[in-house]
């Protein structure tokens, strides 16, 4: 059994930006592609951002217990991680690194418990996490009401995980993560 680094946070907090920055600093690491029934958004490819599925191939492979944690995390598109993901990457030798809402990080906590360490960033307050989101330019203006809405109840969850990791200054945050990440990879 490996070990997990679990970032989770509201959508737009900026922990992609994070998880992609450790990503090219730790060899170690192996990024969690999560399965999901949303399009692909930009230039995201199949097999590397996510695996793009079906909903239809999504509740097959609910009902094959194929999933250690799967959420309906916006209406309608489902998220989840596969467990053959998980060991995929611990039989590689390496550790998981997940990008995840705040619900499945620590639903993961919870499963793995020490193995995991469960990292929550926090966007300086919900209006920036708000402009980041807008800014990002991703998403239509309903998905964007629909994420400041579950935005501002996830915040209140940062206490529940290991570590708040402030994302004020993205260099002063990539900095920190990494003497997380390194602290971490060396127990
Ligand atoms: P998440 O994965 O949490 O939804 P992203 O990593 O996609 O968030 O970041 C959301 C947007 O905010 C992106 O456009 C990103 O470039 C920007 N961003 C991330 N961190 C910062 C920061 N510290 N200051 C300003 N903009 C940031
Ligand atoms: P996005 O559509 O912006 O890529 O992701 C929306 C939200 O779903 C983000 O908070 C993201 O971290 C989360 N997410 C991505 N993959 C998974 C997963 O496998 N499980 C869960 N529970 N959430 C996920």
């Amino acid at each position: 059994m490996g070990k997990l680094l679990i970032f989770s946070a509201p959508s737009g907090a900026g922990k992609t930006t994070i998880v992609h920055h450790l990503l090219t600093k730790f060899p170690e690491l192996e990024f969690s592609i999560s399965a999901t029934t949303r399009e692909a958004r930009g230039d995201e490819q199949q097999g590397k951002d996510y695996y793009f599925i079906s909903k239809e191939e999504f509740l097959h492979r609910i009902a094959k217990k194929q999933f250690v944690e799967f959420e309906e995390v916006y209406t309608g598109t489902f998220y989840g991680t596969l467990r053959e993901e998980i060991e995929r990457i611990w039989n590689n030798g390496k550790t998981v690194i997940f990008d995840i809402d705040v619900e499945g990080g620590l639903h993961l906590k919870r499963k793995y418990q020490e193995q995991a360490l469960a990292i929550f960033v926090q966007p300086p307050s919900l209006e920036v996490l708000i402009e980041r989101l807008t800014g990002r330019g991703t998403d239509s203006e309903e998905k964007l009401k629909e994420r400041f809405a579950k935005a501002e109840k996830e915040l209140n969850y940062a206490p529940k995980f290991d570590v708040i990791l402030k994302n004020y200054d993205l260099a002063t945050a990539c900095q920190e993560a990494e003497q997380l990440v390194g602290d971490f990879l060396s127990k």
